[in-house]
């Protein structure tokens, strides 16, 4: 099976399990906008649950905001998004179809890439344990050829994103003689700047209505309110402030599932901190986050930094930490050293005096930022496509599992009674009723027991109890481990306390 196959199973695995579903289906979907199922929002809700205590309980310098998506216009021109957040796109005038010209050219350097991997994967087939693969990577004639030609396109790319030159970015994609996918051609247009942002209008047109736009990030919302955080909450330099919300972004080419979405959601931390400390603060951020992402257990080949070429308008350093999709490693969160740029235009813009004063050196400055900027939405597509599996069983037949982390697993427990009658159903039901204080559980009596643990299984349930006869003589139940299958008979009463511990945000909180 393709990489390609896998993920369109998962998409449909997401539909079919009520995690995730096209919007406005019934009238044939709305691009790149998606709607979260039962499953779907309590796994995005355990997602920004462990994002949100792991900024604000485990650090007492970072506190909470929750800002407006309406903002003053102003705003946006201030932050420089009404000029500068553009995308370059392209079209092909035989398929009609759009792209971004920087992800076609992307694209191009990562087929270098691979065709650099392929080499030496061939290499190391051949020379078996006495291969070295950096001594291969130093001499061997086709790697170096791929890696002249690779590097080369890489310093012209970055140069004409640098330069905002589009005519050059045309010009690369020609040169490489990229193709677009559907017709096979090169008939492309000239490369025009693209801004991505929704705008809409405030109040009545009779009274002159006011153009305002759907915030493109959520950091805005913190940059506005630095000054009424920073004294309503005696907040002390250094110090975060961390927000969860919706953004919005006309998206060019909308693709890739909920990877790309028109209306998504970010979870941002903004770290104001003293000029001059910014690339100290950049480093220790980029290894908080990276943690972040490990503590989930999936492992650390699946994750890797890519510093960025272009920098933003705004950014004296930036790194995205990328993910390995089913489509390849891509970017899940973004960490920039935004220097003072956004304080020190809102200050220019807006009139106001938002400087710090420091009561250590009595000096006041514009204190410079250091963002984290993760997508909801993306991080949830991380997580269900590594813990996405289909399992062959030694007895002959297969699974769906989903391997989640148990804290961000929608349902904790199923409560399974092995048959509809003889007071089992009751039993489970007290069970149920005793442990939904604690977590969430799933009462199911339908169907063989075989089939109820491949339900739990789908939607990644890390436990199952069954309430059989002998529980209603011993008090006991069965416990059945997901990725295991094992099962194990222990106390009802003993049940709280052995599941709480492993399916709780707490745990892997801990871990940090
Ligand atoms: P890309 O290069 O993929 O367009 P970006 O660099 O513009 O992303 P940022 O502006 O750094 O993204 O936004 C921070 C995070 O918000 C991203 O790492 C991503 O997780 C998320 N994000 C951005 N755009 C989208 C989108 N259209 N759909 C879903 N998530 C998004």
């Amino acid at each position: 099976m393709t990489q390609d196959d896998v993920f369109k199973k998962i998409v449909a695995h997401c539909k079919e399990y009520g995690f995730v579903f096209p919007s406005s289906e019934i009238y044939d979907g709305l691009g790149a906008v998606y709607d979260y199922g039962q499953m779907g929002v309590e796994m995005k809700n355990n997602i920004k649950s462990y994002w949100w205590q792991s900024m604000v309980l485990l650090h007492d310098n970072i506190v909470g905001i929750d800002s407006s998506i309406f903002m003053h216009p102003t705003i946006w021109k201030a932050s420089g998004h009404v000029d500068a957040f553009n995308d370059p796109l392209i079209d092909n005038r035989d398929s009609k179809k759009r792209y971004r010209a920087d992800v076609l050219i992307e694209e191009q350097i990562a087929k270098y890439d691979d065709k650099i991997e392929k080499e030496i994967a061939k290499a190391r087939k051949r020379f078996g344990d006495s291969f070295d693969e950096a001594q291969y990577r130093a001499t061997s004639k086709n790697v170096l050829e791929h890696r002249t030609k690779r590097d080369a396109l890489h310093e012209r790319y970055a140069k004409a994103m640098n330069d905002n030159n589009l005519d050059e970015l045309k010009q690369i994609i020609l040169d490489e003689e990229i193709v677009c996918p559907i017709s096979g051609t090169r008939n492309w247009t000239d490369v025009r700047q693209f801004n991505l942002m929704f705008s809409t209008e405030m109040g009545s047109t009779s009274d002159g209505a006011m153009k305002i736009y759907l915030r493109p990030e959520t950091a805005q919302g913190i940059f506005v309110n630095y000054l009424n955080v920073q004294k309503t909450g005696r907040m002390k330099l250094p110090f975060g402030i961390a927000q969860i919300g919706k953004a919005f972004r006309n998206e060019i080419v909308a693709r890739q599932f909920i990877f790309r979405m028109r209306e998504f959601e970010q979870m941002e931390m903004q770290f104001f901190i003293k000029p001059g400390t910014e690339l100290d603060w950049f480093a220790k951020w980029k290894q908080t986050r990276l943690k972040w992402h490990l503590a989930l257990g999936f492992g650390e080949d699946k994750y890797r930094f890519h510093d960025h070429d272009k920098l933003a308008h705004y950014a004296n350093a930036a790194t995205d930490i990328e993910f390995l999709m089913p489509f390849g490693f891509k970017e899940v969160e973004g960490i920039h050293s935004r220097t003072n740029f956004d304080l020190s235009q809102h200050e220019k813009f807006s009139g106001k005096n938002i400087r710090y004063f420091d009561p250590d050196t009595n000096e006041s400055y514009t204190p410079y930022v250091i963002e984290t900027s993760i997508g909801v939405d993306r991080m949830f597509l991380s997580i269900i496509c590594a813990a996405y599996e289909e399992q062959a069983l030694e007895n002959g037949e297969s699974r769906v599992v989903l391997h989640l982390p148990a804290a961000l697993a929608p349902v904790k427990l199923g409560i399974l009674p092995l048959v509809k009658k003889d007071g089992l159903p009751e039993l489970a039901h007290r069970i149920q009723n005793d442990l939904k204080f604690h977590f969430n559980c799933q009462y199911d009596e339908k169907d063989s027991i075989g089939k109820r643990y491949r339900r739990q299984d789908a939607i990644g349930t890390p436990y199952c109890i069954t309430v059989d006869h002998q529980s209603l003589e011993d008090g006991t139940v069965t416990l059945r481990d997901r990725d295991t299958m094992q099962q194990q008979r222990i106390r009802i009463d003993d049940l709280c306390g052995i599941i709480s511990d492993s399916v709780t945000i707490t745990g892997i909180l801990k871990t940090l």
